[in-house]
Parts: structure tokens; sequence; C-alpha cells
């Protein structure tokens, strides 16, 4: 009976002590995750980095991992539209639904950038509805976006609330720190994006953009298309266009070799290897990209 007992007493307390499992979709909402939960929480991410997340699948990996979790943490905003829906359906857990306790979207706590106005259908591409959600590449909007982690964390796990809003201003902290000191290291120069995904970069640091080479979002553009925002561009004295991995190579080529203006290719997202393992190391990246 007395060993029983201490079984019991040993069981309770590492429950006690066990970790939020908490589930991203991306690195760099797990890492805005870590800073907020701290020593309380055990994170990880869906994607690496190097999948696009308009166009990932409901990989059974994804449901497995989705199933075991007591928080799922997306950026939201639609982003992850096309599959996450799908994977929190086949993980059948209730915990981590929409409109349950460990559901959480940190594009709630951001004010998105390009609310379109007017009708939306599928004749004007993948438009996101409510606002463009590349928010992570600011990092004051990605400060803003860790209210929601305090807010879900806290009501997940009670007992921790103090520490997770102690951790969440340091993390403010320090994400006010990287945008001055990255800031001051930006050229101000022109910019061009393919996607609408470096908006909220060019944003942050006041680079004048000429806007984006796809006309609809998630369409390749047409040779005519192609043609005339190079030439725009050239006559703009547009220094750069920014473009992911995903993006079509032989578009970028073509604008490249019709406008002159270089073309990088960097990530739009933290990376789980290689040097832009973090959100620091991300904007340190992207900053040192502009020619
Ligand atoms: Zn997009």
């Amino acid at each position: 009976m007395k060993q029983l007992l201490s079984l019991l007493l040993v069981l309770f307390s590492v429950n006690a002590f066990a970790k939020i499992k908490v589930v991203a979709t991306l690195p760099d909402i797990a890492e805005v995750v870590k800073s907020v939960g701290g020593d309380n929480v055990e994170v990880s991410s869906l994607l690496t980095g190097g999948t696009d997340p308009h166009f990932a699948d409901a990989r059974p990996d994804y449901i497995l991992k989705v199933n075991r979790a007591d928080v799922v943490c997306s950026v939201g905003l639609d982003l992850e539209i096309g599959w996450l829906p799908k994977v929190l359906e086949k993980a059948s857990n209730a915990k981590v639904q929409p409109g349950s306790p460990g559901y959480c979207e940190l594009g709630k706590s951001v004010k998105p950038l390009e609310i379109p106005t007017g009708v939306i259908n599928r004749s004007l591409g993948d438009v996101h509805p409510h606002g463009n959600p590349h928010f992570t590449l600011d990092p004051l909007k990605l400060s803003e976006s860790g209210a929601e982690v305090v807010r879900v964390l806290s009501e997940v796990d009670a007992a921790h609330a103090a520490d997770y809003q102690k951790n969440y201003d340091s993390f403010k902290k320090k994400m006010a720190a990287l945008h001055e000191q990255m800031k001051a290291k930006v050229k101000k120069v022109k910019v061009m994006e393919y996607h609408k995904e470096f908006t909220y970069f060019f944003n942050s640091y006041g680079l004048e953009s000429a806007g984006s080479l796809e006309e609809k979002p998630g369409m390749p553009p047409s040779a005519t298309r192609i043609a005339e925002v190079a030439k725009a561009a050239k006559a703009n004295n547009v220094k750069v266009l920014f473009a992911t991995a995903s993006a079509p190579h032989k578009t970028l080529e073509r604008f490249q070799e019709l406008s002159g203006i270089s073309v990088v290719t960097v990530p739009s997202y933290v990376q789980s290897s290689g040097d832009a393992k973090s959100v620091e190391a991300l904007q340190n990246l992207l900053v040192k990209s502009i020619p």
C-alpha cells in the first residue's frame, strides 16, 4: 500500500511538471511560442521553412503530431487554409480544434496590411480575404502576434500565466531591439517582390515598393505582364526583386533579362537548418540581400 502510494505520488508530480506540448505550423511561430512559453512548453514545427505554407499537404506525420498536441499554433489569416483544417480534422484531438482552448492563431492579435475591399472571388487568384498573412517578416508585427500566445497558454495553463506575461515582455523588448538594429543597417532602395510575402519586411523598414510581379496571388504572371512590369520597374529605378525558391524560375529569369534588375532568392520563413535558423538570422539575411 505504501509503495502504491509513493508510486501514485511520483506519477502525480511527473504530471504536474509535464510540459505543454505545442505544435506550430512554422518555425517562426515555434520561436514565438518558445519565447513566451519558456520552460513550461515543448514546441515543434510541422513545416521546416522550406515548404510553401500556402500549398503544404495534410501529411500523416503532421496528423500524428497534432493528435498528441495540447496546443496548435498557426499564422492564421487563412495562410494555412489549404491543409491545416484537414490535419486538424483527421487528428481528431478535441483539445486543439477551432474554438477549443488549445487552438491558437497568432494573426488574431495582429493588425494586417492589405485587407481587400470589394467582392472577392476565385477569378482574382488566391486572395487572402483577411489581409496579407505574411506578417512574420516584420519583427514588430511578430511581437504583436505573441499576445495571442500569452492568451492561449494562460488559459490552458493558468498556473503559469504570470510567467507567460513576463516572458512576453522580454520577447517584445528583444523584437523592438532587433528592429532598431536592422533599421540602422537597411539600405533604402526601391524594391519589388514576386509574391506579396515580403510586404511586411519592406513596410517595417520604410522601403518603397513597386508592388509584385504576380498580378493575381498564386497565379504565374503572363508574358505580357512580365514585360510590362519589367519596363515600369526599370523606369522607376527599382533596385531589387525579392522572391522565394518556390517562385517560377523562368519567370524570374525573364524579368531580370528584360529589366536588368537583380533578383534575389531568399527564404520568407525561418528555416530549420542553414543560415536563417532564427527570426534574427532571417532578418539579417534579408537585410544583407539588398544590393
Ligand atoms: Zn500569400
